[in-house]
This record gives structure tokens, sequence and C-alpha cells, in this order.
């Protein structure tokens, strides 16, 4: 049973919150859902920017140990053993998907496996695995208290329960806050105190890029997913830049394993960088969705396949922010053919055969 706190998308820190606030909620889940697979030890795969944490965390684990509520027979009921033990991450955001997680906790580079197989029948150490993030343990104690009906009658029919968000950014009001599915960004807003806001980063770099027009749409599965980070922006801000960040930022935590993620995003940042510095045309545009549809499709995993997406969504969501710096001319080549051809022929002593047709 392995429960994945490696949270490193920028603007995501609800696992903190739990860690701190609430880590016997955790643990109590990680302990049921061992229980309900039939797992004997569980993992906590702790982010490495969290290890200020692991002081604290081992003493509840002691506590609860000496309470009989991890190790043998836990609450005395004969067979029923379980322990868990806390593994720091290394401070790569790849080692957030679930199998660069296991083999990091295995000890290797993390690394994305190929799937199938999945953790559940092949995970850490070839064990069957289940593996879920703290929020996700923390619901199942909470539903196991407070009953299945509880969880249900909140949030919408396909998006049922509560949601941690982490809202950061432009607001009078940032922090964890538990939401129901189903609240829509105006209300959000409302919430954290963002009157202003110009532009609202849903599920953190990879997810969606929400302009006002669009603050009706509401959080949940079925319409604006998220992990749980919201970014506000405020109308000051450069949403170019922020675009640029993102893709820089998952253009260094690339693996490098594949080709249309490893070369892609570099591309693609490198042609925001000329559209910033007001040498791109339109035709920059249309070979960065080309590139941007290549790299989603083609990537191995998640990383790759949601890195292009604050270039993608905010190209739907606001194209204005590339539209207003593109320079007036059509593409214009950096090779001059005719220049080239003639150097070439200087170079070789010769003149190029052009045969006819
Ligand atoms: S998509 Fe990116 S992070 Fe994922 S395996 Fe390929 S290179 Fe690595």
């Amino acid at each position: 049973m392995v429960c994945n706190a490696d949270e490193g998308e920028p603007g995501t820190f609800k696992d903190r919150v739990v860690f701190t606030e609430v880590p016997d909620l955790l643990f109590e889940g990680m302990t049921v859902a061992g229980y309900a697979v039939g797992a004997s030890e569980g993992i906590v795969y702790l982010r490495a920017e969290y290890e200020y944490l692991l002081p604290g965390l081992l003493e509840v684990l002691d506590r609860r140990r000496r309470l009989g509520l991890l190790g043998r027979n836990i609450c005395g009921k004969e067979g029923f053993d379980f322990d868990v033990r806390i593994q720091m991450g290394a401070g790569s955001y790849v080692c957030g998907e679930e199998s660069s997680l296991l083999e990091s906790a295995e000890g290797r580079r993390g690394a994305p496996r190929t799937r199938p197989p999945f953790p559940v029948t092949r995970g850490y150490r070839n064990q069957p695995t289940a593996l879920n993030n703290a929020e996700t343990l923390c619901c199942a104690a909470r539903i196991l208290a407070k009953g299945a009906d509880w969880f249900a009658a909140q949030g919408t029919r396909d998006s049922t329960g509560t949601k941690l968000l982490s809202v950061s950014g432009d607001c009078a009001r940032p922090g964890t806050y538990e939401v129901e599915f189903g609240l829509s960004v105006n209300k959000l807003l409302a919430l954290v105190g963002a009157d202003e806001a110009a532009a609202v980063q849903v599920g953190g770099p990879s997810g969606t890029c929400v302009a006002p027009k669009d603050f009706g749409r509401k959080i949940c599965y079925e319409d604006l997913s998220t992990g749980g980070s919201v970014m506000v922006f405020g109308p000051g801000r450069d949403m170019l830049e922020v675009v640029r960040d993102f893709t820089e930022f998952f253009a260094e935590e690339s693996c490098g394993w594949c080709a249309p993620c490893r070369v892609g995003t570099e591309v693609l940042l490198r042609m925001l960088d000329e559209i910033r510095d007001g040498r791109g045309t339109q035709d920059h545009l249309y070979r960065m969705m080309q590139l941007g549809d290549t790299v989603k499709a083609c990537s191995r995993c998640g990383l790759g396949q949601t890195a292009v997406n604050p270039f993608l969504t905010t190209l739907r969501n606001m194209r204005d922010i590339y539209t207003e710096r593109l320079s007036a001319h059509e593409y214009v080549p950096r090779l001059d053919l005719k220049k080239a051809v003639a150097f070439s022929e200087e170079l070789a002593g010769h003149r190029s055969e052009v045969k006819e047709e």
C-alpha cells in the first residue's frame, strides 16, 4: 500500500497541510486500505522538500504503534498486521507519476515504467501494489467513520465528495480549502478574495488556464479537473511570461527518456521566447500547435502528455496574449536559400546543376 505524497506540481501544497494538521487521518486511511487489499506493508513516498516534516511524522507513527493501531494484530484483530514506513523522494517532479515513484522507491532512477503491467498487478518489488494520493486515503478514513451516504451526498453526480484545493497567487486569502466538487470558479474566487482575477490556472501548469469568460465553469471531473492546485493571476500579470515559465519548468523536469517530450518542450520554449521578443509570426502559432499535438500524443508519460497544456489551453482561451505580440511579417525563413547555394558553389568551385523535368 503506497501513499503518493510527492506533490511536486507547482502551486500544490494540500498534502503538506494534511501532514501537519491531520497526519493520523492519513495513516488511518492507509491502514484500512491495507486491510482492504491484504497488504502488510505501507510506504509513504514523501516529497524531498518536505524532509523537515519527517521527525514529526515518525513520532506520530511511533505513537500509533504504542496504541496498537499499527504493527501486529492491530486493534486486537488476529492476523491484521500492517505498518508504515516513510521513504523520502529526491526532488524529481516525474516521481509523482506512479511508476516512476515505484522505481525511485526501489532505489533506482525515477523514470516511468512501460505499462502494462500496472502497479495493481506488478508494482513495488513486483508485488501487487495499491497506490493512492494522501487526500484519497484521508477520504477513505472519513468515509469509514461517517458512511458512504454522507460522502456521496456531496458534490456532483459524477464527482461525489469534496476536494482539497491549494489556492495561491493574486488573492486576499490564499491557503488550502476543502470545497464540494461542482463549485464554480466564480464562487471560489469570491471565497479566496480575488475580485479582479484575469486568469485562473486550475490543476497546476499541466491543467487548464481559464479566462474570465469561463469563470462560470465548475471544478469537478466532468468539467475542470484538478489535482488540487489553483493559481490566481491578477490583471497585472503577463500571461505569456507565465506560460513561458511553466514550459521551462517542464523542459527542466523532463526525464529525457523520449524525444517528443525532451526535444518538444525545449523547442516550444524557444518559440515562446521568439514571440515574447517580438520575432513571432502567425506561422509560429501554427507550428507550435502542431508541435504541441505531437508532444501530447507521442510522449511516454503524463509529464510530456500535459507539458504543452499551458500553451495549448491559453491559445484556446486567451489567444490575444500571443497575437498581440506577433510581428506584422509573415514567416521569413532564416535560411536564404539562394545565398546559401551561391556560398556553397563558391566553396565547391563549381555551379550546381539544375535538372529540367
Ligand atoms: S514523457 Fe518526458 S518525463 Fe515522461 S518518459 Fe518521456 S521524457 Fe520522460
